[in-house]
């Protein structure tokens, strides 16, 4: 609700984190783990960092993709339901069913905050006010870039937008985002003034937008960090994956001292996406040591359901709910998982709604045949499962896959067959 954004500020001059603290794990915490690795700083343990989900607002900005106004309350309590602290629901400045949809979800009395994306004009944030949302982002350009060739005005226009648009909504009483457009390029003097501004006037925090995902982690880092020196204004993050780095850089900036991560479900999002929701969060989780407390159990399903509504199918090699994520087929991390599935996976399937699954395929081994064949209640004797593995991987070949389990009953079938007319007998089954 909107009284939780008025947490007070934590003075977060003691806990700046290095970029990496590269440790020695002792044999104590370790048992004999005879190795290093590099553990993600936890540096605000004390302060929350929250999640501000952006699918229903950039997600919908994807090319070709429009949700339909069930879909977009659907996703909304999805999204609440698994706990995310702020949703972008939309523009209400659109109208029309834009505006209905946005209305309804605010009157929806969800957990999570409600905000509304505004241009920093004051026409926007009046249909903002209709909607009766609790907090409202107000974009502005900060780049020279879009300032000479987007607005085509000056940084004192861009100033004093700021001031008439920040004023006009702290006067409705909203959590104000002031959001930093293509702050990457932007001047960092002028960046600084930016914020200085918008602090200035009241705004609660600014997001700091890598609008055409130009920046890398370490370039990350650093300008979080010097925006955090001069400003003591709240800072979120908007990254997207031109280069493959939402989420690496949206994690850099919460270790420069970031508090908010604006995400979308599958990474939807302007051209090659934003920073992943459950991207962000596991690797905040297992990565940085900062764990959101979300229901991260229903990661799959909100993903199957944006990836519906979207028209998007889910890559099966998708970082955390990819089908893929935990399916073993080569021989040797199939026995190693077969061990113990810490082997090869950071964390358990069920943890993001997944199945580990064991696929048989040209690089499968006799462990895993044997344990797919347990099963099926059938124990395999040594020459057997060597005979079925071979023709299981011959077959794998010719159809260019894994097999279904129906394929490799098939197979034990044929198998037990040729071998009972060929008067060999199989044993052990
Ligand atoms: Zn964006």
């Amino acid at each position: 609700m909107f009284r939780r954004y008025r947490e007070k500020q934590h003075s977060q001059k003691c806990c700046r984190p290095g970029f990496f603290s590269l440790r020695i794990m002792p044999d104590s915490k370790k048992k004999k783990l005879d190795s290093f690795i590099l553990e993600g700083a936890a540096p605000f343990q004390d302060k929350k960092i929250k999640i501000d989900d952006t699918t229903l607002r950039d997600g919908e900005q994807t090319a070709g993709v429009v949700f339909a106004n069930q879909e977009k309350v659907r996703i909304a309590k999805l999204l609440d339901e698994i706990g995310v602290d702020q949703i972008e629901v939309g523009i209400p400045a659109m109208g029309g069913d834009e505006k209905k949809t946005i209305k309804y979800i605010a009157g929806l009395d969800l957990n999570a905050s409600i905000l509304a994306w505004n241009r920093a004009v004051i026409d926007d944030i009046k249909h903002s006010v209709d909607c009766g949302v609790n907090a409202v982002a107000i974009s502005m350009s900060a780049s020279d870039i879009h300032i000479e060739h987007k607005l085509k005005k000056s940084r004192t226009w861009v100033l004093d937008q700021i001031k008439e648009s920040v004023e006009f909504a702290k006067h409705h009483d909203f959590y104000v985002s002031v959001n930093a457009e293509d702050a990457s390029r932007a001047d960092l003097d002028f960046l600084v003034r930016f914020a200085l501004s918008a602090r200035e006037y009241g705004a609660d925090r600014i997001r700091f937008c890598d609008t055409v995902g130009i920046l890398d982690p370490f370039d990350t880092f650093n300008v979080i960090s010097f925006l955090r020196s001069r400003v003591d204004l709240e800072i979120e993050m908007h990254t997207h994956n031109d280069f493959g780095m939402a989420t690496a850089n949206a994690l850099a900036g919460i270790k420069a001292g970031a508090i908010y991560v604006n995400t979308t479900v599958n990474g939807l999002g302007e051209r090659a996406g934003n920073a992943a929701l459950e991207e962000v969060a596991m690797a905040l989780k297992y990565i940085s040591k900062l764990d959101l407390g979300l229901h991260t159990e229903r990661f799959r399903e909100l993903s199957e359901y944006v990836a519906g509504a979207s028209s998007r199918t889910i890559p099966v090699w998708k970082p955390i709910v990819g089908a893929n994520v935990f399916a073993h087929e080569s021989g040797i991390h199939a026995d190693g998982v077969i061990k113990n599935p810490l082997n090869y996976e950071v964390f358990s399937p069920e943890e993001v709604g997944l199945e580990r699954q064991l696929v048989i395929g040209k690089h499968s081994g006799g462990k895993s045949i044997e344990m797919k064949f347990k099963e099926f209640g059938i124990e395999l004797a040594p020459k057997d499962s060597r005979e079925v593995l071979r023709l299981a991987r011959k077959l794998a070949v010719e159809l260019k896959r894994g097999l279904f389990d129906k394929e490799l009953m098939n197979i034990f079938k044929d198998y037990q067959d040729h071998t009972k007319e060929s008067g060999k007998g199989s044993s052990g089954v």
